[in-house]
């Protein structure tokens, strides 16, 4: 039996225990009530333009987004690798959540990850650190990562936002367009298979913002050449373990997935 299969015979309850819930707190934000849309009234799905950009954006996120609408096929990128963007956005001061964090957290992994997981923002710990996942949001995330047969090096981790919201609060509308150049620019340059949206926020802003969680996670969501997978943010299941078992079931989806991408 490969190692692949073998993770299927577990069980949800991996996750840990029901005392999670206690210990939920200031690490990684997704502060959102499930089901939430969070960035703002209802607006049209973003379109094959609106997934590209000629030159680093930030600070007008929504005229780069336009002037990418009006440029033909794909443009090429800013940057030649992950490097390079990660120094460019360390510079980012696109947004006030700049001035209220310790560091940008750019993300990390492997820059060829066939999976890349798109949470929405540093927590304390990760803003200390300049990590992303690395508090107890984080630590669960590992666990769901080990349990699904992934190993957390050979998949790419980011947020819709690098810089920490004061507080963990849920970054604005205007903050996650103002960074999500960045993220664009990240997937663009990582050209994953497959994109998990751990919460609301990356559902919204990566897939449609009309969809609500709840009933969006599990289903695979198709845009521009891209495989998208909501689920819940490792915070949620921290204060709410019963959302371990939906978890589960989506990331069975998606080792899936991977495994007949990679003919196994
Ligand atoms: S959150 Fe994003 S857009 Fe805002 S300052 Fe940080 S890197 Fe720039």
């Amino acid at each position: 039996m490969t190692a692949g299969r073998t993770y299927i015979q577990r069980s949800f309850t991996f996750l840990g225990d029901e005392g999670d819930a206690q210990k939920a707190g200031s690490d990684e934000t997704s502060r959102q009530p499930d089901g939430v849309t969070l960035f703002g009234p209802p607006q049209p799905a973003m379109e094959d333009g609106q997934l590209s950009f000629l030159a680093p954006p930030p600070g007008n996120g929504s005229s780069a987004i336009a002037a990418a609408d009006s440029a033909a096929g794909e443009p090429a990128l800013a940057w030649d690798s992950l490097d390079d963007l990660a120094l460019a956005v360390a510079g980012c001061t696109a947004c006030r959540l700049r001035g209220g964090c310790t560091q940008v957290v750019f993300g990390e992994g492997d820059p060829r990850a066939m999976v890349m997981f798109v949470g929405e923002g540093p927590g304390e710990t990760e803003d200390q650190l300049g990590r992303p996942f690395v508090g107890r949001a984080g630590q669960l995330l590992d666990r769901i990562l080990t349990a699904s047969g992934f190993e957390r090096g050979e998949v790419y981790i980011a947020n819709v936002v690098k810089c920490r919201p004061p507080g963990n609060r849920q970054p604005s509308p205007e903050e996650a367009e103002a960074c999500l150049p960045w993220l664009r620019a990240q997937i663009r340059l990582i050209r994953p298979r497959l994109v998990v949206c751990l919460g609301a926020a990356a559902t919204g802003i990566l897939i449609d913002p009309r969809l609500r969680i709840t009933s969006a996670r599990g289903k695979w969501h198709e845009r521009n050449g891209l495989r998208y997978m909501p689920t819940f943010h490792p915070a949620a299941l921290l204060r709410d373990p019963s959302k371990k078992r939906a978890v589960w079931e989506d990331m069975k989806n998606v080792r899936a997935e991977y495994e007949r991408l990679r003919g196994r």
